[in-house]
């Protein structure tokens, strides 16, 4: 019988090379070529004091929480104040937002400064050599804090003059304590202390102090923000009393219970936490702001706070008139239209003619922003000696002496973020002008920049080896969201209502470490190289090298055919693909 092929045995044959494949450098077949090129993460970039926000919550999702809060405290002295009180730019810029939502990148910054405080952390960072340039710093607020902090970084000797008994400045006497408590305030004082700067209390400046000041210093930094709330300029202003001063009050205990309808005019910050405060203090508050509720210069996510806690909003009408009634106020007030929008934002508003209400209340506060408390705090104008740096403005005097003027005195936004930013870009500008020269600063500068160069990287600027912040920002689009699944965003636990309004307490809760952890492991750490190791799965060369050395990888391009795949299942856009001679 014939046997069919299937049962024919025929020797087995394998092909085995007796030499290396070495030889064939496939990366001769290139035309694109894989890089790793770390970027900039959009939240970084829109942080005004630009935390490397992607950075930090990675050391976040690995429990390397000291770490993480160093890397804070690099770019920002206040990661405790500004855990709680800033307004968050960065998460409004998060890549996570197109997918579920964005990454609690707040309430990580205060759970990383409540755990710093709870172990007893202290910077590691190194101790400068001291310097020979002396600076005067005038003022104990966020942004004069914030350059003694930087400056004594560097080792520049710095002398902070404050006019009031302590220092903090608007973080002290204009925060109330349910959102700021003056120990957490006063433990991120302390450390800015321990760099170095010397504050003196109670040691107000005036001009001709200032003069004197300029014989002993090599420069002043002027950070005494606004001091000098503006004018309702109506008849019987006078009987209404200053929204600042009454916070000042309430931080010295001086502040009585009250009682009924307490007026707040304005739609500042300051007015909401007026109106907050009023009602733990037993009044009911009735903030009336001459504009709509979407006008409001305060910040949302506050006025949505004081709405929920039942604070009632009058919009579109105005003051006109404050008189005596017996013991109450007895208020006109005038109501206005939207007659279009000023510079494409906030309403245009007029007075709608014969068109008036009367109010009474048993306390009137007038809350409706500040300026310059002196004409020699304001940042001069126009001319050749003053440099416009971002939240910074740099002064030259006759005698060519340099005065840098930050805060509120030269940030368009009035925040504490924006008053860390402002120091820092003064601090750096002056290290620049006293090492190479005036007109060195802008270019030098440059290469601290974070993403489109508003915010400024001090871990940069000191480290020119450091990893540049510079470089493109990654869009959501290169994201690769297949390596990411949904995940709700963490909840803030707060004080409940009855409880909060009832007391000074703080009202938004700290988050649980676990809840920190999951958060943080929300984020796509866009830009930056994790060690996932997905490029070193993918490419079909084994051209990923895993340089032990430096933790990291590099790619050798004798094997690389530039097949993209590294590129394309890297999660988070820390590698780009380019043309092969780019
Ligand atoms: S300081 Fe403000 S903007 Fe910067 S990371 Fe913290 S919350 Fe975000
Ligand atoms: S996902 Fe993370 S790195 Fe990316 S923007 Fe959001 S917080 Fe920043």
């Amino acid at each position: 019988m014939n046997k069919n092929v299937s049962q024919t045995k025929f020797p087995v044959y394998i092909a085995r090379s007796r030499q290396t494949t070495e030889v064939n450098k496939t990366g001769s077949w290139r035309v694109m070529c894989p890089e790793y090129e770390e970027k900039t993460s959009p939240c970084s970039a829109a942080c005004p004091a630009g935390e490397d926000i992607a950075l930090i919550q990675m050391f976040t999702t690995r429990g390397l929480f000291k770490k993480a809060w160093e890397k804070i405290l690099m770019e920002n002295p206040f990661p405790a104040v500004c855990g709680r009180v800033c307004y968050h730019p960065c998460e409004t810029v998060c890549n996570r937002k197109q997918f579920d939502e964005p990454v609690a990148i707040n309430s990580i910054e205060r759970f990383l400064s409540d755990t710093a405080d709870k172990n007893g952390y202290r910077p590691s960072f190194e101790k400068p050599e001291t310097k020979k340039e002396k600076i005067a710093i005038i003022g104990a607020g966020p942004a004069g804090l914030s350059a003694a902090w930087f400056l004594s970084r560097m080792g520049y000797p710095c002398d902070i003059f404050e006019e009031k008994s302590e220092p903090g400045g608007i973080l002290r006497w204009g925060i109330p304590p349910y959102r700021l408590p003056a120990g957490v305030l006063q433990g991120e004082i302390d450390l800015i202390a321990a760099a170095g700067a010397e504050i003196h209390c109670n040691r107000p400046v005036s001009a001709l102090f200032l003069t004197d000041i300029k014989k002993k210093y090599n420069a002043v930094f002027m950070g005494c923000g606004h001091g000098q709330s503006e004018s309702l300029n109506i008849e019987g202003e006078n009987l209404a009393v200053d929204g600042l001063n009454f916070l000042s009050e309430l931080r010295q205990g001086k502040t009585r219970r009250l009682h009924g309808r307490v007026v707040v005019l304005g739609g500042g910050n300051t007015a909401v936490d007026v109106a907050r405060s009023v009602l733990r203090l037993g009044g009911t508050p009735l903030v009336i702001y001459r504009r709509r509720r979407e006008d409001m210069p305060a910040f949302p996510q506050d006025v949505n706070m004081a709405l929920e806690e039942g604070i009632e909003l009058l919009e579109l009408y105005g003051p006109a008139k404050i008189e005596k009634n017996n013991k109450d106020y007895l208020l006109t007030l005038q109501k206005m239209h939207v007659a279009g929008l000023e510079d494409g934002k906030r309403a245009a508003i007029e007075p709608d003619v014969g068109k008036t209400k009367k109010i009474s209340a048993q306390m009137v506060v007038k809350a409706i922003g500040a300026g310059p408390a002196e004409t020699w705090h304001k940042p001069p104008v126009a001319g050749k000696d003053i440099l416009h740096l971002s939240n910074a403005i740099l002064s030259f005097d006759n005698a060519g002496f340099p005065v840098i003027f930050g805060g509120d005195l030269a940030s368009e936004i009035e925040s504490v973020v924006h008053a860390v930013a402002s120091g820092k870009h003064a601090a750096i500008a002056l290290d620049i002008l006293f090492n190479k020269g005036r007109n060195k600063i802008t270019k030098k500068m440059e290469i601290c920049s974070v993403g489109n160069g508003s915010s400024f990287s001090f871990e940069t600027y000191l480290n020119r080896n450091h990893r540049p912040r510079r470089p493109e920002i990654v869009s959501y689009e290169q994201i690769n969201t297949d390596y990411f699944s949904k995940a709700q965003r963490i909840t803030v636990q707060r004080l409940p209502k009855e409880e909060a309004i009832n007391s000074f307490a703080e009202t938004a809760l700290n988050i649980p470490e676990n809840f920190a952890v999951q958060e943080a492991a929300r984020c796509f750490n866009c830009g930056i190289c994790t060690q996932c190791d997905n490029c070193f799965i993918f490419c079909p060369d084994v051209a990923v090298i895993h340089d032990k050395s430096k933790q990291g990888r590099h790619i050798n391009y004798d094997y690389c055919k530039g097949c993209g795949l590294c590129v394309a299942e890297c999660p988070r856009s820390a590698m780009t693909l380019k043309g092969e001679h780019q």
